[in-house]
């Protein structure tokens, strides 16, 4: 049966693993005579109570390179466990898991949206506080058209179910837990992402969030992402990212939870190749093989950093009441002045 490379791809590096790592299929999409699994593949400690790591990808199927980088993540980690002692005595304490094709058919037939229309970054049921973007934000007119949110009242669609479910299940009785989603298409520069997406408000951990930011730029001052809230580039209906941080709150969850995304700006790759947004890829991906490998190992500092930080969570999250307070005020200094009616 057709499938998806990334899938071979995922089954490849898992099979010698044994007992190293556990792989679940959390859902499948069936459509048109396809049946193609979304995989999760887990590494490290069993306690519910670790520190968890999550990296995901192929959320939108034509930002093929997201699912790309986060297999590239995983052959990584297949490998060092093999061998990397650090590595290993990491993962007694910590867990670490990939789920890099949320929306496999999207993938294989270059959709956006699942095979049901619906994009899954708008599926949540989460409404924007104020205005958002005509279409962008989020519609209902009709599946046809991008950016739908699928039927008022309706449940999650599968596949935004099965991330969801699964992210859940991590990061409920953690002590501090940390996702990131990879995506492409946004500006020229690769940017992270903080919540909210459904409000240029400050979000309630922008604190820990600062904290964060600052030790990955005392320890890579010269790293190139852009780190910002979503909200200052658009504001969006239906985040499952906004969604699983308001549910993890509302449940008074162990820990802090901080739900990032990886926006690669693709905008760069086409200025460097103008005929690739005529391409079957579209816009969203490197199309020419150097710069594909260029972009492949282009985040593999900062999943190093990401390992390092979830497993040393007294250097940066443990914090007492005045570093809180400190991080909320630079915090809001730093990514809020500047916006309306929020004063620092
Ligand atoms: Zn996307």
């Amino acid at each position: 049966m057709k499938t998806l490379e990334e899938i071979t791809e995922i089954e490849r590096l898992t099979a010698p693993l044994g007992t190293l790592a556990r792989t679940e299929v959390l859902a499948r999409a069936d459509e048109g005579g396809l049946s193609l699994p979304i995989y999760k593949v887990t590494f490290g400690t069993t306690d519910p109570a670790a520190p968890v790591l999550g990296l995901v990808g192929g959320v939108h199927g034509l930002e093929r390179i997201g699912a790309q980088v986060c297999v590239s993540l995983l052959n990584s980690l297949s490998q060092l466990v093999l061998w990397d002692r650090n590595t290993q005595s990491v993962l007694e304490k910590v867990r670490v898991f990939f789920i890099p094709t949320v929306n496999p058919w999207g993938i294989l037939t270059k959709h956006r949206c699942n095979p049901g229309g619906v994009d899954l970054m708008r599926n949540a049921p989460v409404e924007a506080l104020g205005k958002v973007p005509w279409m962008l934000g989020g519609q209902r007119y009709s599946r046809r058209l991008p950016w739908y949110r699928g039927e008022n009242g309706a449940p999650l669609q599968p596949e935004a179910q099965a991330l969801v479910s699964a992210v859940e299940k991590e990061i409920r009785h953690s002590p501090l837990s940390i996702t990131v989603d990879f995506h492409s298409g946004f500006g020229l520069q690769d940017r992270i992402w903080f919540p909210y997406a459904k409000t240029v408000e400050p979000y309630p951990d922008v604190g820990l969030m600062h904290s964060f930011t600052n030790l990955l730029e005392r320890t890579y001052p010269h790293h190139f992402y852009r780190i910002e809230p979503q909200a200052v580039n658009y504001t969006t209906h239906g985040d499952l990212w906004d969604y699983l941080y308001d549910r993890h709150l509302e449940a008074k969850a162990a820990g802090p939870y901080l739900p990032l995304a990886v926006e690669m700006g693709s905008w760069n790759w086409v200025k460097k190749n103008p005929f690739q947004f005529f391409s079957a890829d579209g816009s969203f991906n490197p199309v020419k093989r150097h710069r594909l490998r260029r972009v492949l190992r282009r985040h593999n500092t900062f999943f190093e950093f990401l390992l390092r930080a979830i497993s040393s969570p007294e250097a940066w999250a443990n914090l007492n009441e005045e570093q809180k307070m400190k991080h909320q005020e630079r915090a809001l200094q730093l990514w809020y002045a500047h916006l309306n009616g929020v004063t620092p």
